[in-house]
Parts: structure tokens; C-alpha cells; sequence
């Protein structure tokens, strides 16, 4: 694997790769790298013929008072786990080599998308992270650039950058990567002590919870579909329909939380059905009350938003988001999960 620590190497070598005909994947990184970042070289590795990961923690994308300085960072150990994923290439620069002194261009997105979510505690987080990214898309030209669902407002951002600047690549996202208890896997779970550690499951029982509600809504919109289609001629008995609507709805973990959204549910008219949804209120309690029992754990936010826009939804659709951030300690976490209707 080539070590570039400066923008002209990591050109030359692409040059190279591209004179050659061959395609180049890229995947940003901030280093202390784990399974989550592994699995996008892997994702990278696997559609393109060279790839590049960079490693390189980002002042810009960092607000005073938050972790700069203490951020992990093990490049001896980064540099194993790229290789032993078939990195080509990782781009390790220093701070002047992207941001050399007199700096001062940045790239910024002014969509409402950048301010809500985590962009209403971390003001100029997405215009460091637009900046950077921006940068690498220019240095490293790839055909593809890899970014995981776990960071879900970001990789919106980074889509919707990249398509207004018009950029000639693709943004691919890849699958959060969790640890046994659920745990989205991040470099900053490695603040937490034993006791914050075990805590931090919550966050993932928070969202089982949700899902299950939710999956119980999804039982009665294909009871709902099964009986519109029985309407049209084929067969599916009204008692079928009442018993997978009993399924449904108990399948949603509390009682009240199923029943609110089926009575909601219920409620809509039938030209609704086409484009089902259900209330986000039911869901995000559900949300509330597991994590707010935990004492270890501060909610910042538990919200649903539009998968594209990220605008505030009180309705649940397919493809809407339900995010969350919590501190565990001092340790600031986000998860997200993608409605399935
Ligand atoms: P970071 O080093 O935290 O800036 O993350 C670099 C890339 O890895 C980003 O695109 C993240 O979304 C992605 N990533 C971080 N954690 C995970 C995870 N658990 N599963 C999948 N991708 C992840």
C-alpha cells in the first residue's frame, strides 16, 4: 500500500491509475479506524480497480471546546487494517498540506438540511466537512466515494454538495456497522469507560423499539393492501385481515404506542392508502422513554425528518429518517435508522 502524505503524490499516482484505464474509489476517513470504515474500503474494493482512503482529522470540522486535540489517532494501526481490506492507496496528509497558512476558500451548503439535526449544536461542523471532502474530491478525482448511513445527515449533505457543485462521481452509502449489543461502531466509542459502555446500548434498544412499533404498522398496511386487492376480485378472508391486524399491533412493544398508531392509521382515508404513514409522535416516545430511563444518558435530539430534505416530518414515510443524539457521559453519540413501511 502507498503512503501519500502530499496532494501532489496522491495526483501523480491517480494519473497513473487513470492512464491505465483503471477506476478509483475513495473513502474519507478521520483515522482510529474500526469495522465501519473497513467495510467501506471492502464496499470500494469491491465496484472499483484502485482505491484511496484518506486519513486525516480535520480541524474545520471541529468546533472549540469539542475533541480536536483528544481524537484518537493510531495511523500504524489504520495502515494495517487498510491494507489487510486491499487499500491501494491511504492519503495522509498534515494539517498545511490542506490547509496551508492564508487559507481561506470554503465550501459551504446553505440548505436548511445543514441546520437541523446535529447542525443546530454544531453550527460550522458541515462546512468543515463540505470543505474537506470537497478538497479530497478534487485531489483524488475517484470515480465513487464511499460513506457509511451512520453519519446519515452528513452523507445527505455530502449527496447534495456534490450534485450542486457537480461533481463526477458517484456518493455511495454503505450500512451502519454495529457491535454485538447494537452499538453503531464509531472511533469515539473508545471515550467510554465500562459502565458508559454498557449504557450506551440503550441507543440501539431505543431503536428496536421504534422499528418493532413500526413493523407492526407495516403488518397493517399489507393487510390494508390485501384487502384492497381482495375488493378487486382475489380472495383474502375478513378474518385473516382482523388477525394480522391483532399481530400487528401487539408486535408494536407498548401497547399504547401500537394503538395510537393504529388508531391513526385507522383514521386516514382510504385514498391515503396508496402512500402509507403513520404519526412519528408514538415512535419518537417510545424513543424518549427507553433512553430517558437511562441515567448515564442526555438526549440532544430524537427526531423523524425526511430522508432527502431532513425537514422535521410528523408522519412517517418510507424512506424517512429517525435520528437521535446522546451524550453517554461526556461522550456525544448519533444513530439513525431508515423507515421501511
Ligand atoms: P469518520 O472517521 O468518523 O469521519 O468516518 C469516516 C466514514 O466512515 C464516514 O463516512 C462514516 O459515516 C463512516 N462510518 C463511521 N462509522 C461507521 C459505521 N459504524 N458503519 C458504517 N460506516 C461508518
Amino acid at each position: 500500500m502507498i503512503i501519500a502524505e502530499t496532494i501532489n503524490e496522491v495526483r501523480t499516482q491517480v494519473k497513473k491509475w487513470r492512464k491505465q484505464g483503471l477506476t478509483v474509489g475513495l473513502v474519507p476517513t478521520m483515522g482510529a479506524l474500526h469495522e465501519g470504515h473497513a467495510s467501506l474500503v471492502s464496499a470500494a474494493r469491491q465496484q472499483c480497480d484502485r482505491v484511496v482512503a484518506s486519513v486525516f482529522v480535520n480541524p474545520a470540522q471541529f468546533a472549540a471546546g469539542e475533541d480536536l486535540e483528544s481524537y484518537p489517532r493510531d495511523f500504524a494501526r489504520d495502515c494495517g487494517i487498510l491494507e489487510g481490506r486491499g487499500c491501494d492507496m491511504v492519503f495522509h496528509p498534515d494539517v498545511p498540506e490542506i490547509y496551508p497558512a492564508g487559507f481561506a476558500t470554503y465550501v459551504d451548503i446553505e440548505s436548511d438540511m445543514a441546520k437541523q439535526l446535529c447542525g443546530k449544536s454544531r453550527g460550522t461542523h458541515f462546512k468543515g466537512v463540505c470543505t474537506v471532502v470537497s478538497k479530497l474530491f478534487l485531489i483524488v478525482a475517484p470515480d465513487k466515494a464511499y460513506f457509511g448511513e451512520k453519519d446519515a445527515q452528513q452523507l445527505a449533505i455530502i449527496r447534495k454538495m456534490a450534485q450542486d457543485m457537480a461533481f463526477d462521481l458517484e456518493v455511495v452509502g454503505c450500512p451502519t456497522v454495529r457491535e454485538a449489543d447494537g452499538l453503531a461502531k464509531s472511533s469515539r466509542n473508545a471515550y467510554l469507560n465500562e459502565t458508559e459502555r454498557k449504557a450506551a446500548g440503550v441507543l440501539y434498544q431505543a431503536i428496536t423499539a421504534a422499528q418493532k412499533i413500526i413493523a407492526g404498522a407495516a403488518g397493517v398496511f399489507s393487510v390494508a393492501a390485501a384487502a384492497a386487492t381482495a375488493v378487486n376480485g382475489v380472495a383474502a378472508s375478513a378474518e385473516t385481515v382482523r388477525a394480522r391486524e391483532e399481530t400487528a399491533v401487539t408486535a408494536g412493544g407498548t401497547e399504547t404506542a401500537a394503538s395510537k398508531t393504529k388508531a391513526a392509521i385507522s383514521a386516514k382515508p382510504a385514498a391515503e392508502a396508496a402512500a402509507p404513514s403513520i404519526p412519528a409522535e408514538p415512535v419518537l416516545n417510545t424513543m424518549y422513554r427507553i433512553i430517558g430511563a437511562e441515567p448515564l444518558a442526555q438526549i440532544e435530539y430524537i427526531e423523524a425528518v425526511d430522508g432527502e430534505t431532513l425537514m422535521p416530518v410528523d408522519h412517517l414515510k418510507n424512506g424517512d429518517l429517525v435520528a437521535l443524539a446522546v451524550q453517554i457521559g461526556k461522550t456525544r453519540l448519533i444513530d439513525n435508522f431508515r423507515v421501511s413501511l
